[in-house]
């Protein structure tokens, strides 16, 4: 892990992943929900972009500049400031600053908040399924459902034999198998430590199943993410790791892991 350079583009070298927002369900104080500038083959893309994701995107890349975003799912924590980057796009646009509408990757259930994600001329919402993959580029993703009360979904992306595996919000009954073994990093949701698994909604892992889903797919990689802001970063790292053999990063913004 290395902490990010804003000033450093690695737009054709790697495939790069850097966390913009970790937290859940809520930011903790100067923090941000989940969010990640997911960079390859030329192409950013704004992976989920919740609360506080906006304000830490401009770090590395400006939002006119982003070629798509993804959502994960339609949920507050990786949905709130998309609202907000409706309203940049549409203002840039109108400045000039970018001509076509920012393409957003989503699934369009709940209803409710699906048909808000096109906005105007400055957004277009393309749905997303398990029926098919895409491309930006070399990079190539292909999705598929996690355990989670709404539609949700896990991406496999895959560059130049290089493979990240995003697990978004999911439950201990996602079957990850479906995804090919052994991703070069995978970035998995361990939102309550196992002593609060009695309290946990449904649809989330502990940090104990998290590592163990890691173990068992052989991840070369871990970085934990979805983390409540009232754990101590130490208890989650000890938990992890007494159920995960490989390389351990704890997620935090502007932490950037980049593939080569
Ligand atoms: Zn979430």
């Amino acid at each position: 892990m290395e902490k990010g350079d804003p000033k450093e583009t690695s737009r054709r070298e790697s495939l790069t992943w850097t966390v913009l927002g970790y937290q859940s369900p809520y930011p903790g104080s100067g923090g941000a929900t989940p969010g990640y500038l997911l960079e390859g083959s030329g192409h950013r893309i704004l992976v989920d972009c919740g609360s506080g994701v906006l304000s830490q995107l401009g770090r590395y890349v400006q939002p006119w500049e982003l070629d798509a975003v993804w959502l994960s799912h339609l949920h507050h924590d990786h949905l709130a400031d998309f609202f907000v980057l409706q309203y940049a796009l549409q203002t840039e646009i109108r400045l000039g600053k970018r001509k076509q509408p920012l393409p957003v990757f989503a699934p369009t259930e709940p209803e409710r908040w699906g048909k808000q994600l096109s906005y105007r001329d400055a957004v277009r919402l393309h749905p997303i399924g398990e029926e098919r993959t895409w491309k930006h580029g070399e990079m190539q993703v292909a999705c598929f459902r996690t355990e989670h009360p709404v539609p949700c979904y896990a991406m496999d992306i895959q560059w130049r034999g290089k493979r990240i595996l995003y697990g978004a919000d999911a439950g201990p009954e996602t079957d990850w198998e479906r995804a090919d073994p052994e991703p070069d990093l995978f970035i998995c949701e361990g939102t309550f430590l196992d002593r609060d698994a009695s309290h946990r909604s449904s649809g989330h892992h502990t940090v104990k199943e998290a590592a163990e889903a890691a173990e068992r797919i052989g991840a070369r990689r871990l970085l934990l993410t979805h983390l409540y802001p009232g754990y101590s970063r130490r208890e989650i790292e000890a938990e992890a790791k007494t159920y995960y053999s490989g390389d351990l990063l704890l997620a935090e913004i502007g932490c950037r892991v980049r593939l080569i």
